[in-house]
């Protein structure tokens, strides 16, 4: 049997649309050690990629989660639900998100050059092209037609997202 389209998915989980997850004082306290930081204005925050997120893709912490995960449903899964598209299509919606998060991710390793690319591994993509940023500023030789490569492929990331997942995408959201 195939596995839950979330499970297959697990972006909103892995860092890819979203950088942290609201949670209050009583779910921290029923979770294991995660990556939590208290906001200036007092606001607790789970960060994402999620630690609790195994390698299967499904959830260490299911009965445990947090209420925002409990009830999150992004454009994609709110379509499935309602009917207005079906499983396979929403599972080469998520195969797609996946290419184009890769695709991302090498311009970026590709832009660094080989010596630095290995400081992007483990980064998201947008992490990584604000890492490319960074060297730039610091005066590091990043060769431009790249880095706008990478920033094409960026782009064309958004608006994936923005077309199937989350339409007021904001990454910090
Ligand atoms: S809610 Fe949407 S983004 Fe999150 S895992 Fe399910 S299909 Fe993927
Ligand atoms: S707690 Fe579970 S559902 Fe929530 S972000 Fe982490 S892996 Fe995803």
């Amino acid at each position: 049997m195939a596995v839950p389209l979330c499970v297959e998915c697990s972006m909103c989980c892995n860092g890819s649309i979203f950088s942290r997850v609201p949670v209050s004082a009583e779910e921290q306290a029923r979770l294991p050690k995660g990556r939590f930081f208290t906001k200036a204005d007092g606001a607790l925050r789970m960060r994402l990629g999620c630690n609790f997120l195994g390698e299967d893709g499904s959830c260490a912490v299911y009965d445990k989660r947090p209420k925002t995960c409990a009830t999150y449903a992004c454009r994609l899964l709110r379509r499935v639900n309602e009917g207005k598209i079906d499983d396979g299509s929403a599972r080469n919606i998520v195969s797609s998100f996946k290419s184009y998060v890769a695709k991302a991710k090498e311009a970026c390793a590709r832009a660094a050059g080989e010596d630095r690319a290995k400081a992007l591994e483990g980064k998201d993509a947008d992490a990584a092209y604000a890492q490319l940023r960074v060297w730039r500023d610091e005066g590091v030789k990043i060769d431009p037609i790249k880095q706008d490569e990478a920033r094409f492929h960026l782009h064309v990331l958004h608006e994936f997202i923005r077309l199937h997942f989350k339409s007021s995408y904001r990454k910090s959201g």
